[in-house]
């Protein structure tokens, strides 16, 4: 496919900068791990954090046993000791959800849920520090607001402007309106393959560092992928290719499992035994799932009418448009959706997605491509193949073909996506090499509905005019 014609250029979208940071040395030597870009602050992190943690806490069944929270902030505390967190001062919680599924899931800025499940589910302490230390992992590279990031340049398919917009509100001041302000799990949770290669390998690290076995990380997770039915756990940190290979190499690196490294403690088996009795929760909800995005329609609820005739002006920052005068508008001048009446959906993740209308975003670009590289070309394989790595299932239908937009040089590309409404949806899009970065516009509508939208998406397209 085109997009992987060209990986080794250098030009870098920002939301691709997280990419490559694992960077192993000939030696045997730990691997050298970093946080990836984000558009967010370490405060930040740890004040939406906070404000989902408290969310977390209303919604889902606390084990409420003081006895077992001291346990686990005591063995986190520990680990914490040993977990490089580029110095950020993070103000770490840990409490324990009851929950039978085998879970745990951290919040930016380091707010640490545990389920009872995984408690229950571990056979020995290391097994359970195995996984929190995974999870401080995510906390200290940052991998939920880097997330965030990238989902932020990257809106397309699942997520598209609502994730950035209801997630941060107020934070990234791209609050997108009537939809809810609480998305705990879609985008700060979902993290991609790469990102639970390096928290594996951070944890790992960390075992080693205060002292448990290390090799407990790839028991404990081989373990959850033996199981019958996959664990919770792989919902938001999905199973990585090769994961017990790359543990055991780190411990290699490390200089291998020493012969004294603590397996289990009387005081582990004590609390296990003690969650193992507390009462099962009238009804645990997914504790990290999303509340419904409150203020717009589920997916597949509404019926979408065809965009009016009448059209009104809009100003998108690098541009002036008009668009259809009966679609609403989302997001801020530089990352706007422009959909009909429920053509935003809440796709029942806690997300809220398009399913009709437009969106324009700007890409900011890093770097310079290599001499006779096109610029263009390059900055949309970029980001198509970031949107790729967003939505599973998307794949071009049309390679990128030469256009003219406002008289600038753009490239038109067809691509299809799951639809949130069920079936399959057409994107068309366009990009443009502005000062600003890389404008891109995507145009989505469901595949069987898309002709009677494709005439409004091209008026709005033609009534592009770029700032001089
Ligand atoms: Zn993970």
């Amino acid at each position: 496919m085109f997009a992987k014609s060209r990986a080794r250029c250098v030009l870098l979208l920002f939301l691709s900068a997280a990419l490559s940071l694992i960077s192993s040395s000939a030696h045997a030597q730990r691997t050298s791990l970093k946080p990836g870009m984000n558009a967010f602050s370490p405060q930040q992190d740890i004040s939406m954090g906070a404000k989902y943690a408290s969310e977390v806490e209303k919604q889902s069944p606390l084990c409420n046993d003081p006895k077992v929270d001291a346990y686990l902030t005591k063995l986190g505390m520990r680990l914490v000791d040993h977990l490089n967190t580029f110095g950020v001062k993070y103000p770490w919680e840990f409490h324990c959800v009851n929950d039978k599924a085998i879970n745990a899931f951290a919040l930016p800025g380091g707010y640490v849920f545990i389920n009872r499940g995984a408690i229950e589910a571990a056979d020995y302490e290391a097994e359970l520090a195995a996984v929190m230390a995974h999870e401080l992992s995510h906390v200290a590279l940052r991998h939920g607001t880097n997330q965030a990031t990238k989902a932020q340049y990257a809106q397309i398919g699942s997520g598209i402007a609502g994730i950035a917009g209801s997630i941060f509100g107020g934070l990234a001041g791209a609050a997108i309106s009537g939809a809810g302000q609480f998305a705990t799990g879609s985008v700060l949770l979902k993290y991609s393959r790469s990102a639970e290669t390096q928290a594996d390998v951070m944890g790992t690290q960390v075992l080693y560092d205060s002292g448990f076995d290390p090799r407990a990380m790839a028991a404990f997770f081989e373990k959850l992928n033996s199981a019958q039915a996959p664990p919770e756990f792989f919902s938001d940190h999905p199973n990585p290719e090769n994961r017990v290979e790359r543990v055991s190499e780190e411990i290699r690196k490390l200089g291998g499992a020493p012969p004294d490294a603590q397996k289990d403690s009387p005081e582990f088996e004590a609390i296990k035994r003690e969650v193992m009795a507390l009462p099962v929760a009238a009804k645990a909800k997914p504790a990290a799932a999303a509340a419904a995005v409150s203020g717009i329609p589920k997916a597949g609820t509404v019926k979408v009418s065809p965009p009016s005739k009448k059209y009104a002006g809009l100003d998108v920052g690098a541009a002036k448009l008009k668009y259809p005068d009966d679609w609403k508008k989302y997001g801020d001048s530089n990352n706007v959706t422009l959909a009909p009446d429920g053509g935003v959906v809440d796709n029942g993740r806690g997300q809220a997605e398009v399913a009709y209308g437009m969106m324009v975003s700007v890409a900011k670009l890093e770097g310079t491509p290599p001499a006779g590289q096109d610029a263009l070309q390059a900055a949309t394989e970029k980001l198509i193949t970031s949107m790729e790595e967003e939505n599973a299932n998307m794949k071009i239908t049309r390679d990128p073909k030469e256009v003219s937009l406002n008289g600038e040089r753009a490239l038109s590309t067809f691509l299809t996506n799951d639809s949130p409404n069920g079936g399959q949806e057409t994107d068309w899009l366009i990009t443009v090499m502005r000062p600003e970065g890389l404008v891109y516009f995507v145009c989505v509508a469901p595949r069987e509905d898309y002709n009677s939208f494709s005439g409004a998406f091209t008026n709005v397209l033609d009534s592009v005019r770029f700032k001089r």
